[in-house]
């Protein structure tokens, strides 16, 4: 998966850890055994073991040799329909649902314009839910969920989305119920920060990634790790106090960044009210 560090877990086995490793690095293309034990710092020694035990579980594959003179080395690639992950992102007016395989090849993807509000937590996560079965071919071995507001990511809980009116909501246990799939098996980030993530997978290791909406928010990436901060909101300039005496928040306080640059707030500056550009139809 993608997500990293949303859940404070035991830590992982030598092993397991050296197993994900060599995932990561194959995520590049074909390897050999000796560049796999360079790029994963583990003893050449150690990695037939390793991949022994990810080819018995289907996830790697012989994929020929190096080319070059002397001793051919022969390579080793992902086989990635071995497993599944599937994206999940929740937004204000729509739901959606991605299932990749573990080559990161989006296998199928499913949305829906719907106002989550309006459904509530439990039947919005019904709904998610349902476009997860759609797409997913088979069981996943890991899912990921985008939420627009602040998550406490170590307890996975999405601690408050204004937009959708959802608060305290335990969105990792809720879908894992749906889907039949542990709750560790559910990620869940705040959608700013996940953004931020994908920027940084294209080689950037440390940017700043704005998100404006029907929410304002941002991501810090810092030498490829989000940023997380003491309480686990760092980068969530929506709610910056810019106006003292401003618009009352969705979160409860006054003039914050969102109350005056999200997208209703654009709207109103650009056309009074009974303007065309306000009709929700426009999909504006
Ligand atoms: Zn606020």
């Amino acid at each position: 998966m993608a997500v990293t560090g949303t859940r404070r877990a035991e830590p992982a086995s030598p092993r397991t850890a050296n197993l994900a490793a060599v995932l990561r690095a194959l995520r590049g293309g074909p390897l050999s055994r000796t560049q796999l034990a360079a790029r994963c710092g583990i003893a050449k020694s150690a990695v037939p073991g390793l991949l022994t035990d990810l080819a018995g579980r289907g996830l790697v594959r012989a994929a020929g040799v190096l080319p070059g003179n002397g001793r051919p080395s022969r390579l080793v690639e992902l086989h990635g329909e071995g497993a599944y992950a599937l994206a999940l992102s929740i937004e204000a007016d729509r739901l959606s649902a991605v299932a990749t395989d573990l080559a990161g090849r989006v296998l199928a993807e499913r949305a829906e314009t719907v106002d989550v509000a309006a459904l509530g937590l439990q039947r919005g996560m019904d709904e998610l839910a349902h476009l997860a079965r759609e797409v997913l071919p088979g069981a996943p071995v890991g899912v990921a969920i985008s939420v627009p507001g602040l998550v406490d990511s170590a307890a996975a809980v999405l601690r408050l989305a204004s937009a959708l009116r959802w608060r305290d909501a335990e969105i990792a246990g809720l879908m894992a119920a749906r889907l039949n799939v542990p709750a560790e098996a559910v990620a869940v980030d705040n959608d700013a920060n996940l953004g931020a993530l994908a920027e940084s997978l294209d080689g950037a290791e440390d940017l700043f990634y704005l998100s404006g909406g029907t929410t304002v928010g941002g991501g810090l990436v810092s030498a490829g790790t989000i940023l997380r901060g003491a309480r686990g909101f760092a980068g969530e300039v929506g709610h910056i106090a810019v106006d003292p005496v401003g618009e009352r928040c969705a979160c409860g306080r006054t003039g914050c960044l969102e109350t005056k640059a999200n997208l209703a707030a654009v709207l109103r500056a650009a056309a009074p009210p009974g303007d065309p550009l306000h009709d929700p139809a426009l999909g504006v």
